[in-house]
């Protein structure tokens, strides 16, 4: 089916096809009739989907028949990544048309994005708890607002957001269009649904859950000590290009690219203790192929958008099920293929039966040829949080030592620190000086 058939504005169809997109996704072929005849849409879809344009051409679309100067359409989003990429999505949709967009998250200052609610930009993509930071003062009104955009409404769920979303709900009218989007629906995701939605039209609620079609999934058992060195002998057996790797803690992803960088791969990393440009900054060199790898815990991950991204590897096993999917969801995006390898730990067997009952079937385990299963590690990525304390208290202990010595050195005259013996004897430089006495002799 041509995009044609949908009924878009035509200087949205001619922006799709600069895209260079063919048809629609399914989710796009579903969702985007129903939701240009206004009705309320709940979707189960997950990223790689191409369910960001199934939400913004419906509402570009519909955006273009009225005078504009209000903010008429809000996207509520769990994280400033994935707000920043739809934003982009949007500035590629909506060249040929007049409408304007911003984004609104947090890590950053609010000034730029007080503008936004200001000039009243057609369309707002916000993180819920930055909205609400905006929302106290007198500027940030919403009251023409038609269009409500829910993305990524689970997600949301697992950060907690949603006492945030229903405060939100009270800022904004109750009369609109709002279209849910939600990768799984866990019962507090329904009972939202049933808040929020007006007799839904529901699309893929039957298959929610279910990877992108064209992704080769394999699971690599591996000791926890050796993932690291097989990470690197995958790298350097060529068998991955650019590959995006999936950690459980900031600390294990600072220290894997560590690792990668030391020996000769390009990595850089991304995880909420980095600030939004050094985020901002690895994901661009990811994406312009600077560095080959990059390392990211889950939800720091979310949003990232790497088109036709070749390799998704899950360092470690994700705990629950949905992330896996989620996680395997950044490639074979658009229905293009790609593959999702984990690596699994005797430990993390347990983990991994609970995410293949949910795919219903066992992946395959695959052994790498020539890998040392036996080898003896390098170094440990991760050192215990109490061996971290114990080294930490350590280190305290000895400098207070030094200090104390130093200080009972000072102390005894006749014991201070000998001149060093290879310092340059020159005279000391003469230094500015502000209170005027030039020259005086000291
Ligand atoms: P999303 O699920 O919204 O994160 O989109 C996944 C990726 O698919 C993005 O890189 C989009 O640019 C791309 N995409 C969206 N719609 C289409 C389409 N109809 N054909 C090809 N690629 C698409």
């Amino acid at each position: 089916m041509p995009f044609s058939t949908l009924k878009l504005h035509p200087n949205l169809l001619k922006a799709v096809k600069e895209l260079g997109y063919a048809r629609p996704t399914p989710i796009q072929a579903d969702a985007i009739p129903p939701a240009l005849a206004g009705r309320d849409i709940l979707a189960c879809a997950m990223t790689g989907s191409g369910k960001t344009a199934a939400f913004l051409l419906p509402i570009l679309h519909r955006l273009m028949d009225k005078p504009r100067g209000t903010t008429r359409a809000l996207v509520l989003t769990p994280t400033r990544e994935l707000a920043a990429q739809i934003l982009e999505d949007l500035n590629e949709l909506a060249p040929h048309t007049p409408l304007t967009g911003a984004a609104v998250y947090g890590g950053v200052g609010m000034g730029p994005q007080e503008h936004a609610f200001r000039s009243g930009v057609d369309v707002l993509i916000a993180t819920p708890g930055r909205l609400l930071d905006h929302f106290k003062a007198p500027y940030a009104k919403l009251d023409g607002l038609e269009f409500l955009v829910l993305d990524e409404a689970d997600r949301m769920l697992d950060m907690g957001f949603l006492p945030d979303i229903r405060r939100v709900l009270r800022h904004i009218p109750a009369r609109r269009q709002t279209l849910f989007f939600s990768a799984t629906l866990p019962a507090p995701i329904l009972t939202l649904t049933r808040e929020m939605l007006r007799d839904p039209a529901m699309i893929n609620i039957e298959r929610q859950s279910t990877p992108a079609v064209g992704i080769t999934q394999a699971v690599y058992p591996v000791a926890q000590e050796l993932k690291s060195a097989l990470l690197l002998a995958l790298l350097k057996r060529g068998d991955m290009q650019e590959v995006l790797v999936f950690t459980r803690t900031k600390h294990r992803t600072n220290r894997l690219a560590e690792y990668l960088v030391k020996h000769g791969i390009g990595a850089e990393r991304i995880h909420g203790n980095r600030s939004q440009a050094q985020r901002t900054a690895a994901l661009a060199g990811f994406k312009s192929g600077k560095h080959r790898v990059l390392v990211a815990t889950d939800i720091a991950a979310r949003g990232i958008d790497v088109t036709a991204l070749g390799h998704v590897v899950n360092f470690d096993v994700p705990l629950a099920p949905e992330d896996y999917i989620h996680r395997i969801g950044r490639t074979g995006r658009a229905e293009l293929t790609g593959d999702a390898y984990t690596f699994v730990s005797p430990q993390e067997e347990g983990e991994l039966k609970s995410i293949e009952r949910v795919l219903g079937k066992r992946l395959p385990r695959v052994t790498v040829p020539d890998f040392d299963y036996s080898a003896k590690p390098e170094a440990r990525l991760e050192v215990p949080l109490a061996e971290r304390i114990a080294g930490i208290r350590a280190k305290k202990a000895e400098e207070r030592g030094r200090a104390k010595a130093k200080a009972e050195r000072r102390a005894t005259p006749g014991t201070a620190q000998p001149l060093r013996q290879h310092a340059p004897r020159s005279a000391p430089k003469p230094s500015p000086n502000r209170s005027g006495n030039r020259g005086r002799p000291r």
